[in-house]
């Protein structure tokens, strides 16, 4: 197992600032990922990982060995791609059986660790069919055979699931963090799906216009953004324009004044000191909202609903409030009727739910 250490790496593409002084430190078999924006860097930082791109400046080192230099060949790495980019004339066999020959390993060798590469996936029934005769599913699972059967020290893995329908999704991303762990592996993942994000990795990285914005948990992230733009990149989040009143309950909490009237909310940018006055946004998760007949003292929103959405799980409420603003409300396990359009209805939130960001 390595830990992956990223020291101020920057890379230009011409006018482009791809990446702006990235530092990471990944740790040994962790599970990390990258996110952000569509063209905000990821793929660039993966692939200076995988040793397929020189930076501008900055270091990359696996443990105490820095590695900016080294080629991708020999830096030990496996990337999966998007595409799976997978030899269609060639059996399930010989392609998950290409790295090691291209390494020249000797053949006993190599038949006897593509047979556990393919059990890894469970795969080796089909170890002679040809990669058309394939489902896509299972086609996945070959090109992280193949990635899998050089035993990397990590794992670079690009958008890996994004060509399988939503149901095999689910399946092969549990299926991926088993094998990841199971053997120790480093692994760096980007994709535009929060979701898998959320769900299976350790640790992930927002990035945004080359820089990382923030890293943390997923737990971390998302219930503690440090700023607007990493609120509403991860999940649905509402903003409510207010000022800062004063510092309360023994300086835990803070009073916004706001359109809908006060709310109490708590800082999650660190070391912030706002003054009295100074311009903020209320951030308040739809699942963080309580629908209420009556309007509390205060962190309540008050609105006609405006539309309202039954999900079995789940109800979506959508709320306009007199400037016109939506709240959106989501009910876990809604048992209630349907409210009538445009009832005046009421939403709180608790102030531990409640956090005030940097307008
Ligand atoms: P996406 O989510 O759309 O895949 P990304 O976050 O992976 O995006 P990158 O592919 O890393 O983004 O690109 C970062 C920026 O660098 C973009 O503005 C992109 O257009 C630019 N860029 C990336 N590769 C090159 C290249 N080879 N030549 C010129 N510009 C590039």
């Amino acid at each position: 197992m390595v830990s992956i250490t990223i020291r101020s790496l920057c890379k230009r593409f011409g006018d482009t600032v791809a990446l702006d002084s990235v530092s990471l430190k990944i740790e040994p078999g962790e599970m990390f990922f990258l996110l952000g924006p569509s063209g905000c860097g990821k793929t660039t930082l993966l692939r200076h990982i995988a040793g397929f791109y020189t930076p501008d400046s900055g270091k990359i080192l696996f443990d105490a060995r820095d590695v900016t230099d080294v080629p991708a060949h020999k830096r030990n790495t496996a990337m999966m791609f998007q595409s799976y980019a997978l030899w269609p004339h060639m059996s399930v066999a010989q392609n998950v059986a290409f790295g090691l020959e291209q390494r020249k390993a000797d053949p006993e060798n190599i038949e006897r660790r593509v047979g556990e590469a393919l059990d890894m996936v469970r795969l080796r029934k089909q170890a002679n069919r040809k990669i058309n005769q394939l489902s896509g599913g299972q086609q996945q699972r070959i090109a992280l055979a193949r990635a899998l059967v050089v035993r990397p020290d990590c794992l670079l893995l690009d958008e890996p699931l994004s060509n399988l329908d939503a149901r095999l999704r689910l399946d092969m991303r549990a299926e991926i963090r088993r094998i990841c762990k199971e053997f120790g592996l480093t692994t760096v993942y980007v994709t535009h799906d929060q979701k898998e994000a959320l769900a299976i990795a350790d640790r992930l990285a927002i990035l945004d216009e080359g820089k990382v914005v923030q890293a943390g948990t997923p737990r971390q992230i998302y219930r503690f953004p440090f700023s607007t733009r990493v609120a509403s990149f991860l999940g649905e989040i509402n903003m409510i324009r207010g000022v800062i009143e004063n510092a309360v309950d023994n300086g835990k909490l803070w009073s916004v004044k706001t359109d809908f009237g006060q709310f109490w909310g708590r800082l999650t940018e660190k070391n912030w000191n706002p003054a009295a006055g100074e311009r903020v946004t209320v951030c308040i998760r739809p699942e963080a909202m309580r629908l209420a007949d009556y309007a509390g003292a205060r962190n309540t929103i008050s609105g006609k609903l405006s539309n309202y959405m039954y999900l079995g799980d789940t109800a979506q409420t959508v709320l306009t409030g007199a400037e016109g603003q939506e709240i959106r409300v989501t009910e876990l396990h809604p048992t209630g009727r349907t409210p009538d359009e445009a009832t005046e209805l009421f939403a709180s939130s608790s102030p531990e739910d409640t956090l005030i960001l940097r307008r």
